[in-house]
């Protein structure tokens, strides 16, 4: 069976309208970018798009790669302050010269809907939860909204970053799954992917996990996008996997829509 994030995207995002509407503001999102990534600016325009389809006010800071800390404190500084501004985003990656963390602890945690603070991933660890980030709390509502049971199941995530790997593998924990986290260093790959009942996915590597490193019965959730020859790809083979598995999500319109529906339900939560 293929998972449409798309489906379940315009499913939940009924329901966030219905929320919207009986705010008293329009919640505000700030996205800040630096520098020219081209990736990023099409994630931009989604989350654009996205936002004011349901209803939100999102507003685009554009900064030139040249430009301070000191500058980028104050602008997020100016945010913090402003009430109507209810979600603030930097744009990752940034440019490597930047101290990506210290850009990130600029924003008040209350308003960090990327859920990248130090505060919010603190909560994570501890089971708390406060802003969940946004692909993993997709992941999340993906599965929950396909009826996968998570709690004692055996989750292997490929991939180890703040950003999806550890938080996603945070956030099935929290939940009582067993996790097991891969990365570059991992020896014997496919003998673990292949352990999975949940196998997922977050490389960037296209065509990384193949029919050899899934079995019969599986769940595999593509997180990986990577743009090629003018199209995004996923992590995942999934010509020779989605015969295999019982549950695969597509790249495009996978993971990537409940990555947006999830950062503007972090807004309006
Ligand atoms: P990242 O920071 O580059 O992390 C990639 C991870 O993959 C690292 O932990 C790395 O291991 C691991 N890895 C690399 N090669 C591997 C291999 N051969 N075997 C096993 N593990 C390997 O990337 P990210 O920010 O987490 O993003 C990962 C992918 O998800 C990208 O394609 C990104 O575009 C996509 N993404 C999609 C969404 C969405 O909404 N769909 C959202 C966020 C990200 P080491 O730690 O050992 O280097």
């Amino acid at each position: 069976m293929i998972i449409s994030g798309k489906e379940i995207q315009v499913r939940r995002s009924k329901k966030l309208i219905q929320k919207i509407e009986k705010l008293s503001h329009k919640p505000v999102l700030v996205i800040v970018q630096i520098g020219n990534n081209k990736e990023s600016k099409v994630y931009i325009s989604q989350k654009i798009k996205f936002g004011h389809s349901i209803g939100c006010e999102v507003e685009h800071y554009h900064l030139e790669s040249d430009v301070t800390f000191d500058f980028i404190k104050k602008l997020i500084g100016d945010f913090n302050a402003d009430d109507d501004i209810r979600g603030i985003i930097v744009q990752l990656p940034l440019p490597k010269k930047f101290d990506q963390s210290a850009i990130i602890e600029c924003i008040d945690p209350s308003k960090d809907v990327d859920g990248l603070t130090s505060t919010n991933i603190h909560k994570l660890v501890t089971g708390e939860e406060g802003m969940i980030p946004a692909t993993a709390r997709g992941v999340l509502t993906l599965l929950e909204e396909s009826g996968i049971k998570i709690s004692g199941a055996h989750a292997v995530i490929v991939g180890r970053s703040v950003l999806v790997g550890r938080s996603l593998g945070q956030v099935l924990l929290n939940r009582d799954a067993t996790v097991t986290i891969c990365h570059s260093k991992t020896k014997n790959l496919e003998k673990i992917t292949s352990q999975a009942d949940i196998l997922i996915s977050a490389t960037g590597i296209p065509g990384l996990i193949t029919a050899k490193h899934v079995k019969r019965g599986q769940i595999v959730i593509d997180v990986g996008t990577t743009a090629m020859d003018g199209r995004l790809v996923g992590d995942v083979d999934f010509a020779s996997i989605s015969k295999k598995v019982a549950y695969i999500t597509p790249v495009p319109g996978g993971v990537g829509p409940m990555t947006i529906l999830s950062l503007f339900e972090n807004v309006v939560k």
